[in-house]
């Protein structure tokens, strides 16, 4: 497993169209609490660990406001590459997660000379607790894992998710980060969110899934 798409600008670019294609989705279904238009309410946010280049599409998160004066509702789209509050992109989060498994100190440096990563023991060790106990008791992941026979292992859950997704690394990497998109955010329903989701899947970009 050489996870080299981490220091592609290419890959990065590509995660963003999936995430300007899911915004879309959001936009055009319009506000779920009134109906209204959606307005582009984007925030900034900073993402660390991001090859050079890539920043600079990373720099805000897409986010919408409902138009409507009496409800201004919020409407985070899901995201391939921003994974909840993380200062490092989803893609990140879920391959060092999958190769330091077992988290050896020798493994996690050989990651940190490979892929000139700032990542700290501590973090991975925040990380591979969030896969290994907080994960998996979520209400997402509970409606998310269910399409899966056997169920996901929770020994490994990551290198497990990979393992689920047909086709090269990159493939699988970008078919599990748009299944974990829904759960990205908070302020679209699970349903909806999984919904665009699936439809960007399908929309024309080849992902064998
Ligand atoms: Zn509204």
């Amino acid at each position: 497993m050489s996870p080299r798409m981490l220091l592609d600008v290419s890959f990065f670019v590509f995660l963003h169209s999936l995430d300007i294609d899911l915004a879309e989705r959001v936009r055009r279904g319009g506000c779920a609490v009134c109906g209204g238009p959606l307005h582009a309410a984007p925030y900034p946010r900073k993402l660390r660990g991001l090859p050079a280049g890539a920043g600079r599409l990373f720099s805000k998160r897409m986010s919408f406001c409902c138009g409507s004066r009496e409800c201004r509702a919020r409407a985070t789209p899901p995201s391939v590459v921003f994974f909840g509050r993380r200062l490092h992109p989803g893609a990140m989060v879920l391959l060092v997660s999958a190769l330091a498994h077992g988290s050896s100190d020798r493994r996690l440096r050989r990651l940190q000379r490979m892929f000139d990563i700032d990542i700290d023991r501590r973090t991975l060790v925040r990380w591979q607790g969030f896969w290994r106990d907080a994960f998996p008791g979520t209400d997402g992941f509970r409606a998310q894992a269910g399409r899966f026979s056997p169920p996901l292992s929770r020994c490994g859950l990551v290198r497990d998710l990979l393992r689920r997704f047909a086709g090269s690394l990159r493939d699988r990497l970008v078919s599990a980060l748009l299944f974990l998109s829904p759960l990205t955010t908070g302020s679209v329903a699970l349903e909806r969110a999984r919904r665009c989701a699936g439809e960007t899947r399908r929309g024309g970009v080849v992902i064998a899934c």
